[in-house]
């Protein structure tokens, strides 16, 4: 089997514009008009509604506000830290009409993890909600960001608390000002080079590292899935296709995430859909959210259709609106599809498979398939090419496994500041996934396994490099590794395989009860410090030694395996 194409037909991809201003300025010919008049956004919790020219003006006026007082230039860059708001994209966009660089950080971060994403990109301003100010003001303290640079997305409760400036406040002075920035505007093919975010994956191996994505990547995946079904005569009319104007987009996933940045936020409103903004993933209330906004379209990871499967929660509520569903981020079973087809009959049900660094979406459903082929991915975008190496370097035949290797228009550039890792996954134009598939002779994508360290825990990514620099600095471990057990309802687990200290050891040998002490305060010096799904859920285990080659590579296939074999109790 030699390359495989994505089918044909891809439309226009523009490499002269901005992401803002492709998605509030340009009239491409694959989108609706975009000026429509019905809400762009809800927030879920008040039900107010946000229209085009009320997200417009907000963008203007933070645009102008960043430049006038937080002084952001070209270039610079601006985290995200912050839930799901109506105000995300706004941020976005202004950030984007600078020509500045955003940096979307995981709202849940503990301070030394913001401070690391901080760190590696050189942000300047952070945007942060009121939950989260404490540890945004700690993590600026200790990297030298003005406190003045800490813009709140709402008014802290605490009336005691100090006097910052929210999102609200920028807007409304940037108004009242007059402009004071030129609109950063792209050369053409410029789009391929000038960078729109910087989003963290660990990639193949090691810590976390900032992934370049070029303005081009989001608009040209927003593309691809919208036409990733043109070849059927029926889909060529907006009236006629799965995502369509006036449609209502579930705004559940995390914006900080490319699944939930790109394949909900940006998509849904290059369709013209309104998409509706929840803050937090709560299980009984996405449900009620579907049932008040009668939401059409859910793209949600695994364990939400566990629950949806499972819960009894599902059978309460009214979910005859959602015309699809579209799992991501982590496999999804055979078997879950089917559950789930029979709890909602009427649904088309479906999943897709993307990565960071291919910004995002690599395979889709076909989409006049009611349910997608169980166990399958989809099928490649429009636009992409895909290569299946085999260990020996020859390319597989159809149905035989390899590593997956695609080129895309929306893929990233490299990783910031980081040569080494950037050579082995983007190579000669090429993204080297890291992931383990076989394409059939339908081609359909079956990801099969992963290749690269990545653990996925309920589809958010643990980077087993980062908890054992972490677990090394604990003074009972001489060694570790980290490695991943499966699990029903997170996907996967990280676990932890120790070499103890020579003084812990003797303390184990001296008194057994010893074990369970080392054990406990190890998986609280992992979750004292890092966002819930890196805590060692999997367990600890202790072992004499680690298995290496003899390079010094870990053998982490042999100890994930063997995770895997205590667990099931073997
Ligand atoms: P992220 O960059 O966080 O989106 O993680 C990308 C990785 O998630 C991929 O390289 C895969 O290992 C995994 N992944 C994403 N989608 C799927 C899927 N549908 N099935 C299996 N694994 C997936």
């Amino acid at each position: 089997m030699s390359e495989i194409l994505g089918p044909e037909g891809l439309p226009y991809i523009p490499d002269d514009v901005t992401v803002v201003q492709f998605i509030l300025d340009c009239h491409h010919p694959a989108r609706p008009v975009p000026k429509h008049p019905r809400a762009w956004l809800i927030e879920d919790a008040t039900g107010r509604q946000i229209c085009y020219d009320e997200i417009r003006a907000r963008v203007a006026g933070l645009a102008n506000a960043l430049r006038l007082r937080c002084g952001i230039v070209e270039d610079d860059v601006v985290c995200i830290f912050s839930p799901n708001h109506v105000d995300y994209p706004i941020a976005i966009w202004a950030t984007h009409r600078l020509g500045a660089v955003i940096t979307p950080a995981n709202p849940s971060y503990h301070k030394d993890e913001l401070e690391y994403q901080l760190g590696i990109t050189k942000a300047k301003v952070i945007l942060v909600h009121p939950s989260n100010y404490g540890v945004a003001l700690a993590a600026a303290q200790t990297l030298g960001i003005s406190s003045a640079n800490v813009i709140l997305f709402d008014p802290l409760p605490n009336e005691s608390a100090p006097a910052a400036l929210t999102i609200h406040n920028l807007v409304e002075e940037g108004l009242s000002k007059p402009q004071s920035f030129v609109e950063r505007r792209l050369k053409p093919g410029e789009g391929k080079t000038k960078i729109a975010f910087l989003s963290l994956s660990s990639g193949t191996t090691g810590r976390p590292k900032a992934v370049c994505i070029p303005h081009i990547a989001p608009i040209a995946n927003c593309v691809q899935m919208a036409f990733a079904s043109k070849a059927n005569e029926e889909y060529t009319t907006w009236e006629n296709r799965r995502y369509r104007p006036g449609d209502v987009e579930l705004g559940v996933l995390p914006f900080y995430h490319i699944y939930g940045l790109v394949v909900v936020m940006h998509f849904a409103l290059f369709c013209g859909m309104t998409l509706v903004v929840i803050p937090k993933f709560n299980f009984t209330e996405m449900l009620k959210s579907v049932q008040r906004y009668r939401i059409n379209h859910m793209k949600i990871v695994p364990p939400m259709v566990v629950l949806l499967c499972k819960h009894p929660a599902t059978k309460n509520h009214d979910l005859s609106s959602v015309k699809m569903i579209m799992s991501g981020a982590a496999p999804l079973s055979a078997e879950l599809i089917q559950q789930l087809t029979e709890r909602l009959p009427n649904a088309g049900i479906a999943q897709a498979y993307g990565m960071t660094e291919t910004c995002t979406t690599v395979s889709w459903p076909n989409l006049y398939q009611k349910i997608g082929t169980p166990g399958s991915s989809g099928l490649l975008l429009p636009g992409t090419v895909a290569r299946v190496v085999k260990e020996d370097g020859s390319l597989a035949k159809y149905g035989e496994p390899g590593q997956l290797v695609v080129r895309s228009p929306a893929q990233a550039l490299r990783y910031l500041d980081n040569d080494q890792a950037t050579k082995e996954t983007f190579k000669d134009g090429w993204v080297y996934t890291g992931d383990e598939v076989i394409i059939n002779e339908q081609k359909e994508l079956y990801i099969i396994d992963r290749i690269k360290e990545l653990i996925k825990v309920k589809g958010f990514q643990v980077a087993p490099a980062e908890l054992e620099g972490h677990l090394l600095d604990h003074p009972d471990v001489t060694d570790v590794c980290v490695v991943s057990v499966p699990d029903d309802y997170s996907g996967e687990l990280p676990l932890a395989f120790v070499v103890l200290s020579e003084d812990a050891q003797a303390r184990v040998n001296a008194d057994t009860a010893e074990v369970d002490r080392i054990k406990a305060a190890l998986m609280k010096h992992v979750s004292d410090h890092k966002v819930q799904y890196k805590w060692l859920a999997g367990g600890v285990e202790f072992v004499d030694a680690i298995p290496k080659n003899p390079s010094g590579k870990l053998l982490r296939r042999f100890l994930r395996d063997r995770a895997k074999e205590l667990r099931a109790g073997k």
